[in-house]
């Protein structure tokens, strides 16, 4: 058959199909050159895999839904021939109606496009190119620890300890966060109200932590509270300093606060462990210069930095609702500078910044990374957590925000789903989860050992059992949210949890399992774990073929000619290649044909070509297929 037989069969100019040849590396000299049958088969086959190929490449993008017309714009085509397109499937549009992204795409595929969604100008603003303005920047320090144990009175005295006369009088004023000045390097504190607060502004994406100090009183050691701070830090990935404070009391027993901490692998440096633990009063100021040492000197280890030249992007650390001047909102900038004047969407709502206050109650005009400033000029009032972004006009600010409501709209009426524990097993096999995290709360302390050492026995090597924190108590908000940040499960052994603890975890998708029999417990989480051991897959004798012929494809490779002697052969089977009895290549059916067609599978007594990626294939072998069984094991 010549080529410009072929191409007349095939729809196509032969120039056209000589230009195709060539990129497929056929070598075709004329139009007149000829082809026997079976390679004639094989360029079909290419040509149509090459044109598929194109179109993937050949993208545009557009908003879906899509209107007639906007189409036909972007396809340059007349909209009556688009119109007339959908005629033809049965389907009615006018010039001015929208197509959804399924009827369009698959419209745009006939004129060889790939209609992709744009993307939004939210995904857009976020991704805002980095410029070549890479500095260092302050660290940021979240104080956390057991209530009373002197939080706030560590963040006043380093507050005022480093500020000078002429500042004090902003002083009374306080705000979420500031940030403090001295000779070696800047330093900002955000003072969010507990570790529920650092989880729920991680839960919304604002990891503004750089380092935690957990704060310990030494008279009064590790509390439960303590451990919580200590396991929302750790999920958090955040390094942690360690201030016992307290330590001008009489009472004050720092070995045995060390001893404690030790046992929650937190042993000192002076211990020889790797946390960095220091001895400080709050009342007196003991210790406090030194903290604020190992502080710069863990921020300068970080090597952390900013991009001072993009345009800025921050957290909201609290924000409330000024009688006077209206929404206020504290914000910790990340990136880039903010300045007064510039437009900028935070949360769901849209603002222009109309004025700024430093940490001090001053005004000012700009404020870079790590600095803590107070925006008037929202419309609204925005959570702490919600992140900032400077947009470049009231324009695409509103786009943002409107989509952002429509967006928090659907999440409430379909909460996101997270880890549970029926799901495990699915979740494995989609991805490479290979952890159950676990939240465990019991009743009392000697019953959490047990359940804990229960299901440490039953995880195996394969699968990690983390727990990601364990408590003694009711289940509360806290749990919950430290379950949404690092995908936990929550178990209870004993415990309740109460109506609200209950809604926050259905609003958030978190499952809370409550157990009064041990056993119970261990045989839900084992069933769970089952679903994340290996399968083991078995490999089972569906098919011969035997190689009559073969033909080369530069492309492709070798195809051969086959014949099923026995049994089926399916595509994407796993295969054997054998000549004089020993198997000389292990792969896959890659394709099988029955004469032009592409088929799923071809049955005992007929022909079909196969393709298996083996470049030696010779006349002779013989095909065998597999198909895999998956065997779940038991613990
Ligand atoms: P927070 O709940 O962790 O923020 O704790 P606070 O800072 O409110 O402190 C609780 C109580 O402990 C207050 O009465 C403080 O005066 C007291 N306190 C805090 N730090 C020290 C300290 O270093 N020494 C002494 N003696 N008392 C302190």
């Amino acid at each position: 058959m010549r080529i410009h037989e072929l191409a007349k069969e095939m729809g196509v100019d032969s120039k056209a199909l000589i230009e195709k040849l060539k990129k497929l590396n056929f070598p075709v000299k004329s139009h007149m050159s000829s082809v026997d049958k079976d390679t004639a088969e094989i360029i079909k086959h290419e040509v149509e895999n090459l044109k598929q190929r194109e179109i993937e490449q050949n993208v545009i993008e557009v908003d879906f839904p899509i209107t007639v017309k906007e189409l036909a714009v972007k396809l340059n085509k007349k909209p009556s021939e688009i119109m007339g397109d959908l005629l033809r499937q049965g389907k009615m549009f006018n010039i001015n109606q929208a197509l959804d992204e399924q009827t369009a795409s698959a419209l745009a595929y006939k004129y060889k496009v790939n209609l992709r969604q744009k993307p939004t100008t939210e995904e857009q603003v976020l991704q805002v190119e980095e410029t070549q303005e890479l500095k260092s920047r302050p660290p940021v320090i979240t104080l956390m620890g057991h209530i009373d144990h002197g939080k706030t009175s560590i963040l006043d005295y380093i507050r005022k300890s480093t500020i000078t006369e002429k500042e004090t009088g902003g002083i009374t004023q306080h705000i979420g966060a500031y940030q403090i000045r001295l000779p070696k390097g800047n330093i900002s504190f955000v003072d969010t109200p507990g570790h529920e607060t650092f989880t729920e502004m991680r839960a919304r994406g604002a990891n503004i932590t750089d380092i935690v100090i957990l704060v310990v009183a030494a008279d009064d050691g590790v509390k439960p509270q303590t451990v919580e701070a200590l396991d929302h830090a750790r999920a958090a990935d955040v390094p942690i300093i360690v201030a016992v404070n307290k330590c001008d009391l009489p009472t004050a027993d720092v070995d045995m606060v060390k001893q404690q901490l030790s046992k929650h692998e937190l042993a000192p440096e002076d211990w020889g462990g790797q946390t960095p633990t220091v001895k400080v009063s709050a009342k007196t100021g003991e210790g406090i210069d030194e903290l604020l040492e190992l502080i710069l000197l863990q921020a300068e280890i970080m090597e952390l930095k900013a991009d001072y030249g993009r345009r800025a992007k921050g957290v909201v650390v609290e924000a409330r609702l000024s009688p006077g001047k209206g929404p206020l909102a504290t914000v910790l900038v990340q990136e880039g500078v903010l300045r007064v004047g510039d437009w900028c969407v935070c949360g769901t709502e849209l603002g222009r910044v109309k004025a700024m206050l430093d940490d001090k109650g001053e005004g000012t005009e700009e404020a870079g990374p790590a600095a803590p400033v107070e925006i008037l000029g929202l419309n609204g009032v925005p959570n702490p957590g919600d992140q900032l972004y400077v947009v470049s006009d009231e324009h695409q600010g509103r786009e943002i925000v409107e989509k952002r409501r429509e967006e928090a709209k659907r999440k409430k009426l379909a909460p996101s789903s997270h880890m549970k524990l029926e799901d495990l097993y699915k979740k494995v096999q989609e991805g490479e989860v290979k952890q159950l995290k676990v939240i465990l709360k019991a009743d009392v302390g000697g019953t959490l050992e047990a359940v804990e050492g229960s299901l440490r026995n039953i995880s195996s090597k394969e699968v990690e059992l983390q727990l990601v924190h364990k408590g003694i108590g009711a289940v509360n908000s806290s749990d919950v949210l430290l379950a949404e940040v690092s995908d936990a499960v929550i178990v209870g052994f004993k415990v309740t949890a109460d109506a609200s603890v209950r809604d926050l975890a259905k609003s958030k998708g978190i499952e809370i399992r409550v157990y009064q029999i041990i056993y119970e417990l261990i045989d839900d989480v084992k069933a769970a774990l089952e679903g994340l051991l290996s399968p083991h897959v078995k490999k089972i004798f569906t098919g011969r073929a035997v190689v009559k012929t073969v033909f080369s494809l530069s492309r492709s490779g070798k195809i051969a000619g086959c014949m099923i002697e026995k049994g089926k052969i399916a595509r994407g089977a796993i295969c054997q290649v054998s000549r004089e009895n020993e198997v000389v290549h292990e792969g896959k059916i890659r394709s099988l044909k029955r004469f032009k067609e592409d088929v799923k599978e071809v049955a005992e007594g007929y022909e079909c070509g196969i393709g298996t990626g083996y470049d030696q294939i010779q006349e002779g072998d013989r095909i065998d297929a597999y198909a895999e069984e998956v065997i779940t094991r038991r613990l």
